[in-house]
């Protein structure tokens, strides 16, 4: 019989979930799709099988997404482009989406295997930095769980992030290679193909019905494949797509027609086509003006808009209504192209006139900006651009022509206004700045923190703030629950559920502020206390087993893991630790409370001061480790290749977390989110979203300490002297001599002088300036630590009023404040 229903003709082995049939499916699942006996198979073998059967399970609410998104005529489905999505591990994930861990876990233990070891074997997508990849996979998670149609578009690395080893003190990059065996969870979808130019020239004519056109003749095209990573929404009810394309040649060459020279130029061309999706630049806040990543950008977000043409096509839409259909955010700038590619696409493609085109355009997009730092602002020499985009370049003229013309009309005379605005910047050699193109041809602009977006209107886009009032928006970053809570903190999960239900987990925002009312119970303070415990020797073991590392998890976990950036300072945090480790040496009988300060992140590649930081870290480590003097009661270690798998073992041990960014440099932070809800107090700076942090948990509940964003301004506007700080500051001057002379170099002088120079000269991120203040509010924690009730009690208050930093919170926002659609 022909059903309605193609998932009910499916057979129901796959998609049974009691411990039995998850039993069945996985032996069946191990030899018909792996293909191995059981007697043979290794842990990876039965990670493809479990993985394979939760696929089997997704499947029907997959197929039934698409449908959706397809029959939603009247709703409007985001499109998150984005050159980076962390979305970590995902079986884990998925058994906990799908409630079906334990009958998991128990057809494994039937079969003589461990769920925990299977998971911890899995490789990790590592399609991203830092925190703006993360975010985009928090945001994809909460958008499921909430039930709001979405699609993810970003690009399917070959490589990832490169994997970090440290090697003598320093790190090593090797390359992520985790394609090597199949990535499960996708699926290849060789239907949903388009063909995107790059290169070549344009030409004007005139065509058949007199209009004037412009016809781009690019000088390559590469074919993008997609393929799809389901998203399930908690529950398991939901599931929208995560679409990442793959470059590959345009593969239509005749064999017989070409001699053998061009045969090998034809294969030279497909090399060059795959390469464009082939590895993951690897630099975090640090813009790198490489031909290969304007490629790059420029494949994702083109075969996206295609995409989202396409369908719109499908649904039998016409293209005056593409942005009823989809509210595009561009995550940064990374994606800005797009812009100019939907305008191409409907004027030169589809024949639409130049307004409706725009106005169909700026209607559609919507744009973040993740990042106040000038090194990182995307700007485009015009002669590279015009090389990789001619048809682009044509058209970012136009646009810019037309809104300067607007500009001048309303501020008649003001040519340093139009100069400001320009989507060129021309004094000296010109660039197409690509956080204008952004903002210009969208309709709402975000920040990411509240001081973030006060200083985004101030500084970056002041002028855009002036000209177009209202349109520069908050919404602060949040991260989602089930991973950064249920999943990762399985103990402290159990213990919050215990009391107040599993609420928490769809409606954090609003329940997790129950606990609060368990935060002096000495019995809840225990069993917290006894939770974060077992999360610490968790850690310890990983460390153990992975790295070589001691932890003693009877003393206090103060953590630092993000990427290494100067502005981050984690060099102010290895300066507190020499000046602890002096304090100690002069008076090995003081009240002292032990601790373990561990570090993780990485360093671009080409960062050198960062690697510098890295060799420092380990290189006091090393030092302090063969001092017995100080045995038990001070450690430094740093913990190799920080990523979301490392983090979900780091962030629940931790009792202390360090966000000591300089004020006014870090955009939002989402780590000092995960580490919040994971019960850690905060050691921080006013800046990025600490500062609503604080404001929740109360100033009683926050270590606070150091300059504030005006008075780093202050002190730079009247000539900072490093210098004056390392001779006033004895602990300072102390620790920076050691340094310099070699004391954890073995004696070399010159090791880590060029870090020791730069603070002493430059030091642009203040670090000498907030040392005392850091080393009071330091030791005011370690104080506060000692007294394990009311750290414990403190401790249950910060999780209890962290509710605003869900990511569902977030896009609750982004769908009320950006993209006007409703959300249950
Ligand atoms: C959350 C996260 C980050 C961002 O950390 P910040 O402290 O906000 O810089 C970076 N990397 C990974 C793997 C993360 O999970």
């Amino acid at each position: 019989m022909a059903s309605a229903n193609s998932v009910q003709d499916c057979l129901e082995t796959r998609t049974d979930v009691s411990r039995e049939g998850l039993r069945q499916a996985i032996l069946d699942n191990l030899f018909y799709v792996t293909g191995h006996a059981r007697e043979m198979a290794e842990v990876h073998d039965w990670y493809a099988a479990v993985a394979y059967t939760v696929r089997d399970r997704m499947l029907s609410t997959w197929v039934k997404g698409l449908e959706k998104l397809a029959a939603n005529r009247n709703m409007r489905a985001v499109a998150y482009l984005s050159a980076e999505f962390l979305i970590g591990p995902q079986l884990g994930a998925n058994l906990l989406a799908l409630n079906i861990t334990e009958p998991v876990r128990g057809a494994l233990s039937d079969l003589g295997q461990s769920l925990d070891e299977i998971i911890m074997k899995e490789p990790e997508p590592g399609l991203g930095n830092g925190g703006l990849g993360r975010l985009a996979a928090c945001y994809l998670d909460s958008l499921a769980s909430l039930g709001v149609p979405a699609i993810g578009y970003g690009i399917r690395y070959e490589f990832g992030m490169f994997t970090q080893e440290i090697r003598g003190g320093a790190q090593v990059e090797l390359s992520d290679k985790w394609l090597r065996q199949k990535f499960p969870w996708e699926l290849a979808h060789a239907e949903h193909t388009h063909v995107v130019g790059l290169g070549g020239s344009t030409s004007t004519h005139v065509d058949e019905k007199g209009r004037l056109r412009v016809r781009w003749k690019p000088g390559k095209k590469i074919m993008a494949c997609a393929h799809d990573v389901p998203v399930i929404g908690h529950g398991g009810r939901e599931c929208n797509v995560l679409r990442l394309w793959r470059a590959e040649a345009v593969d239509t060459f005749d064999f017989e027609s070409f001699n053998a020279g061009e045969y090998f130029k034809a294969v030279q061309e497909k090399i060059f086509s795959e390469t464009i999706s082939k590895v993951l630049y690897p630099n975090d806040d640090r813009y790198q003006g490489k031909q290969l990543r304007l490629g790059q950008q420029f494949f994702f977000v083109s075969a996206s808009l295609q995409d989202m043409i396409h369908i719109q096509k499908v649904l039998g839409k016409p293209l005056a209504t593409f942005h009823e259909t989809f509210a595009i955010q561009l995550n940064d700038t990374h994606p800005a192209i797009g812009v100019a590619e939907l305008m191409r696409l409907l004027v030169d493609e589809h024949l639409m006139d130049w307004d409706q085109a725009w106005a169909i355009t700026t209607r559609t997009f919507s744009y973040t900006n993740h990042t106040l730092l000038p090194e990182a602002l995307e700007k485009w020499p015009v002669e590279l651009f015009a090389e990789v985009l001619p048809r682009h370049l044509e058209i970012i003229y136009e646009i810019n022509r037309r809104f300067l013309d607007e500009v001048r009309a309303a501020h008649p005379g003001d040519d340093d206004l139009l100069r400001r605005l320009s989507l060129i910047e021309e004094t000296g050699p010109r660039y197409v700045r690509m956080a204008h193109l952004a903002t210009v041809g969208s309709q709402a602009v975000n920040g990411v923190a509240e001081l973030h977006t006060e200083l985004l209107k101030r500084d970056v886009l002041r002028d855009f703030a002036v000209l177009t009032p209202g349109k520069i928006r908050n919404v602060t970053n949040g991260v989602t629950p089930r991973r950064w809570l249920a999943l990762c903190n399985p103990g402290l999960s159990g213990l919050i559920t215990s009391r107040i239900g599993e609420g928490w987990q769809t409606r954090f925002e609003d329940e997790i502020i129950r606990l609060e009312e368990f935060a002096s119970d000495p019995q809840f303070q225990k069993l917290w206390r006894e939770a974060k415990h077992a999360n610490k020797v968790r850690l310890a073991e990983l460390a153990r087993v992975h790295a070589g590392l001691t932890l003693d998890p009877e003393t206090m976990f103060d953590v630092q893991v993000k990427r290494i950036h100067e502005y981050k300072r984690q060099h102010l945090n290895v300066l507190r630790v020499i000046a602890l480790y002096n304090r100690l040496r002069r008076d090995p009988g003081m009240d002292f409370t032990p601790r373990t300060v561990i570090f993780g992140g990485k360093a671009a590649p080409g960062y050198y001061m960062a690697k510098k930081i890295i060799k420092l870290i380990n290189s006091v480590g090393q030092t302090i480790d063969a001092d017995p003097a100080v045995a038990g009661r001070l450690k430094i270690i740093f913990a190799p290749n920080f990523n979301v798998r490392n983090g979900q073992v780091i962030y629940p041990a931790a009792d202390l977390s360090q966000q000591i960014s300089t004020a006014g440099k870090e955009a939002s932070g989402t780590g000092n989110m995960k580490f919040g809800i994971n019960g850690a107090l905060t050691i921080g700076t006013l800046d990025g979203a600490n500062v609503e942090m604080l404001e929740c948990v109360g100033r009683e509940n926050f270590f606070l300490f150091g300059l504030t964003t005006e008075e780093v301004a202050q002190v730079k506007q009247a000539g900072y002297d490093p210098r004056r700080f390392s001779e006033s500051v004895p602990e300072l001057g102390e620790a920076l001599e050691q340094i310099a002379s070699g004391m954890f170099s073995g004696g070399d002088r010159e090791e880590f002088r060029p870090l020791v120079d730069n603070l002493l000269s430059r030091d642009d991120y203040l670090v000498l300036a907030d040392f005392e203040s850091y080393m009071e509010c330091a030791d005011r924690a370690a104080s506060a630590y000692a007294d394990r009730d009311n750290w414990t009690r403190m401790s249950i208050l910060n999780v209890a009023r962290l509710g605003k930093f869900s990511s569902d919170r977030a896009i609750r926002e982004y769908c009320g404040k950006i993209w006007n659609i409703r959300v249950g």
